[in-house]
């Protein structure tokens, strides 16, 4: 179902009907249509307009505020934030976009020719098939780079924020890009293979769980279509002995019941040292336990709903089976009564590799802690997930740096400090938690042709 349900009181507030096939083809093909004169306008004029973007986004930041929040249950305050994030990344491309994609010159010499380059063009229509628990950050952050590079976009978001899908739409074309540039399919997930399937469609993007990558990953892989994946992350937080433990503590907060505990760079399992795990556990518990969990809206709130009746399900689920095996609930652990789909703050030690929860990803405000006995073991520990998407370590020590940097099997590493997303560095995965590259240069050339030029006498 394409709908509103109020997470934070299991109301439904609007239903949608999906596209039927036959609207599905007929926006294809006016985005095609689109792309074939959008390529060839300047990256002056595509920057107008997404300023523009940017500009309405600051003006309209406490109702788009409101639309999140009450779509996904976030904070209001964290709504409010993600949308001034979004104007941000939009000036970010808006601002380097043509300097990223500037032309690569070679030595013509060598290849006998006057001249040698490589040129970044645009691939044309692109899917992009979005996740709610950051539902607008998730879509500008393909979709400023792309618009840049002179692509057109396609978006399937996720059923729950029909809305804030809406709007996106509509923001972009009131900010100037014309129509068709950036349209908003409102579809389930089962159709989205007759759109990758398309040829008009040149390329996706994924964020989102495992199945649904490998899902669209298999289908352009049999159109040999370029994809990028975001997939989950379930990120190590590592302490060592010569941390700064309060601030650790802090961040560790912060950096697992960010968004409801709903990120997937979150950390969410905590690799403590043996020699401060105590002090550690006991700092980081009691910041746990002072949470405040209640409405949305009340600025008062540090935790929100989870976003879907069934993710709290699904987290119970861990929490329980591992309680089973012999895990420790350290503070949280079973959610109140009442409506909406709220979960406490939880910590769990002694966890042990036959719980799911060791190598699952908890997509809720559930923190894994660790003891290990040394450097060595955190990196094991650390690196024994099917995922490798964010990680942090926690140490002065430049060695121990050096070390967490090389050998912790991520696509990006914070040292003293939590994973965040910057429009100015790259942002991606290895392992289960997917391939490409999102956000800097990085990102603007995912969804560009690479195009080599020879220039004989
Ligand atoms: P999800 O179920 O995979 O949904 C994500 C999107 O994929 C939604 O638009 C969904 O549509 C669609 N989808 C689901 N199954 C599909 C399929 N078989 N074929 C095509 N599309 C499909 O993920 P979620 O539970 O909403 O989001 C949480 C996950 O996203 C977590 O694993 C999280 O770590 C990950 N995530 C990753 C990043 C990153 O940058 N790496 C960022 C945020 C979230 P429907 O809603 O209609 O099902």
């Amino acid at each position: 179902m394409i709908a509103t349900i109020n997470p934070a009181t299991g109301e439904t507030i609007k239903t949608f009907e999906a596209a039927d096939p036959s609207e599905v083809t007929s926006r294809i093909a006016r985005a095609h249509d689109r792309w074939l004169s959008y390529r060839t306008t300047s990256f002056e004029q595509r920057a107008t307009w997404l300023r523009a973007a940017a500009d309405l986004l600051d003006a309209e930041v406490d109702d788009v505020g409101r639309l999140m929040t009450t779509e996904m249950g976030k904070t209001l305050a964290s709504a409010k934030a993600e949308v001034g994030k979004c104007a941000k990344g939009m000036r970010y491309y808006a601002e380097h976009s043509e300097s990223l994609l500037a032309d690569e010159p070679a030595d013509a010499g060598a290849v006998g020719a006057v001249q040698a380059y490589a040129t970044y063009q645009p691939l044309g229509v692109v899917l992009a098939v979005m996740p709610w628990n950051f539902p607008l950050w998730q879509v500008v952050r393909f979709a400023a780079p792309a618009l840049m590079a002179g692509n057109v976009g396609l978006l399937k978001h996720a059923s729950n924020v029909p809305q804030t899908a809406l709007y996106l739409e509509d923001v972009l074309r009131r900010a100037g890009f014309p129509e068709g540039c950036f349209q908003t399919l409102l579809i389930s997930s089962g159709q989205v293979e007759a759109v990758l399937r398309d040829p008009r469609v040149a390329a996706a993007t994924l964020t989102g769980s495992e199945p649904a990558g490998r899902s669209v990953a298999a289908i352009c892989g049999d159109e040999v279509k370029h994809t990028v994946l975001e997939l989950g992350g379930s990120d190590p937080f590592v302490v060592m002995p010569s941390a700064d433990l309060d601030k650790a503590a802090q961040v560790a907060v912060t950096a697992r019941v960010q968004n409801n505990g709903q990120s997937c760079i979150a950390a969410k399992r905590f690799i403590v040292h043996t020699d401060v795990y105590d002090s550690f556990a006991e700092k980081f518990v009691a910041r746990m336990k002072a949470l405040k969990v209640g409405d949305p809206f009340d600025s008062a709130t540090d935790v929100g709903p989870l976003a879907t009746e069934q993710g709290r399900v699904d987290v119970e689920k861990l929490v329980e089976e591992a309680v089973g095996k012999g895990a420790t609930v350290l503070c949280g652990g079973s959610r109140a009564d009442g409506p909406g789909w709220y979960y406490p703050p939880t910590v769990i030690a002694d966890i042990t590799e036959d719980m799911p929860l060791y190598r699952e990803e908890v997509f809720g405000p559930v923190a894994s802690l660790y003891r290990v006995a040394d450097i060595e073991e955190a990196i094991a520990v650390a690196n024994d997930s099917p995922f490798g998407l964010g990680s942090n370590a926690w140490t002065s020590d430049p060695d121990e740096q050096k070390r967490f940097v090389n050998d912790l099997e991520a696509g990006q590493v914070f040292i003293n400090g939590m994973t965040i997303s910057y429009p100015e560095l790259p942002f991606g995965g290895v392992k289960r938690s997917g391939y490409g590259r999102e956000l800097s240069g990085h990102g603007i050339r995912e969804f560009c042709n690479l195009k080599t030029v020879w220039v004989g006498a």
